[in-house]
């Protein structure tokens, strides 16, 4: 078996113990005699899994009493929608616009009511988190949405926005779990989970309890209704029940690793690698601005074409895979989830350093 260093924005590398841990469970769970993609999801063995991945979760994030945790499909664009349709009350909502995941979800809310564009950085390629410390936020706003962090163009907010009293929601697809949150800031915080936390299929949300309420906009479908996963504990229908599985055996090796201060630490070393090396280096350089730069996805690029796609074959071919940056952006992306070792980055930057040397 050879494993490689695998760079991937999402879905992306998984911790190995988990893998393993459910490789050795594949065809008789705990005795039960068959796998969890094959048990009912009804059944007294999966309630136990769905509840305890539930709780190891609000153990890590230290989730108050009154937020619910459901366990969702539709992958995170699905929730584009379904925020404006469970919570825009006022058909009113502000939207700061980071990156192209920020956007859409701007442009769909646009089909429920008026999204307003309080911020954005689009004019200098999303490279930047614009300052939100003292926005111009309309009083009958119904929330205030964030992309907590850009995947494709690797900048993070490091201070939240002061919606001067609105509800926060945020996408924290690409920093879920990566370092510790202060869950009473946010009315919602979600995300798709094929990056930091298990596989494609599984959207995690976890929602203040008094933003679910029987008041949608008409014609909100039953299953886009938070309160109806929240009324029946995300098993109104059949969840995806393997994912959620590998998403409890990803919390407890966080837990088992000491938890998101301890993860916040290690990802901040692993990134501190990388970010160094660019800053130094005289063939590669990142594309953001130092103070915004996310721990999660770190773009860059030489400055020429090329040598760029002549990196990402050479990087390929030595083991270090999915480093192509997103079509948008063009050059290179190293994405270091919480599960990338950091021999990978230690590993990949050595790499570069050769790569350098031999394109100088
Ligand atoms: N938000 C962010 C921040 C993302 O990175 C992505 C996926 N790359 C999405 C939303 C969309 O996720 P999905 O494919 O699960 O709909």
């Amino acid at each position: 078996m050879s494993r490689v260093y695998n760079f991937s924005a999402g879905p992306a590398v998984l911790p190995e113990e988990v893998l393993k841990e459910a490789a050795d469970e594949m065809l008789d769970y705990r005795g039960s005699g068959m796998s969890v993609m094959e048990m009912s999801h009804r059944s007294k063995v999966y309630d136990n899994i769905i509840k305890e991945a539930e709780q190891d979760l609000r153990d890590l994030m230290n989730i108050p009493d009154n937020y619910k945790v459901l366990f969702l499909q539709g992958g995170a664009s699905q929730q584009f929608a379904m925020i404006p349709m469970n919570l825009m009350k006022n058909r009113k909502a502000g939207y700061i616009v980071t990156g192209q995941w920020a956007k859409k979800a701007y442009q769909e809310a646009q089909i429920y009511g008026e999204a307003v564009k309080l911020a954005s950085s689009e004019d200098k390629t999303f490279s930047y988190i614009p300052d939100c410390s003292d926005l111009d936020i309309p009083e009958d706003l119904d929330y205030v949405y964030i992309c907590e962090n850009n995947t494709i163009y690797g900048t993070k907010y490091k201070k939240l926005p002061n919606t001067k009293g609105h509800t926060l929601v945020a996408d924290v697809s690409s920093c879920f779990l990566s370092e510790p949150v202060d869950v009473t800031k946010y009315g919602v915080i979600y995300g798709g989970v094929q990056k930091n936390v298990g596989p494609a299929g599984v959207v995690i949300v976890i929602i203040r309890e008094d933003l679910i309420t029987e008041d949608t906009l008409p014609g909100t479908p039953t299953m886009l209704k938070y309160k109806t996963h929240a009324d029946a504990d995300s098993l109104y229908n059949t969840p995806p029940c393997y994912g959620i599985y590998i998403c409890g055996k990803v919390f407890k090796w966080l837990k088992k690793m000491g938890g998101l201060s301890v993860m916040k630490e290690r990802n901040e070393e692993k990134a501190k690698i990388l970010y160094d090396f660019l800053d130094q280096s005289k063939l590669f350089h990142g594309t953001v601005v130092p103070e915004d730069r996310s721990l999660m996805n770190v773009p860059f690029v030489t400055g020429n074409e090329e040598l760029d796609a002549k990196f990402v074959k050479e990087a390929t071919a030595a083991g270090f895979v999915n480093l192509k940056g997103h079509r948008t952006v063009g050059g290179m992306r190293a994405s270091i989830y919480n599960a990338m070792p950091k021999e990978g980055v230690e590993k990949l930057v050595a790499f570069m350093k050769k790569f350098e040397e031999e394109n100088a």
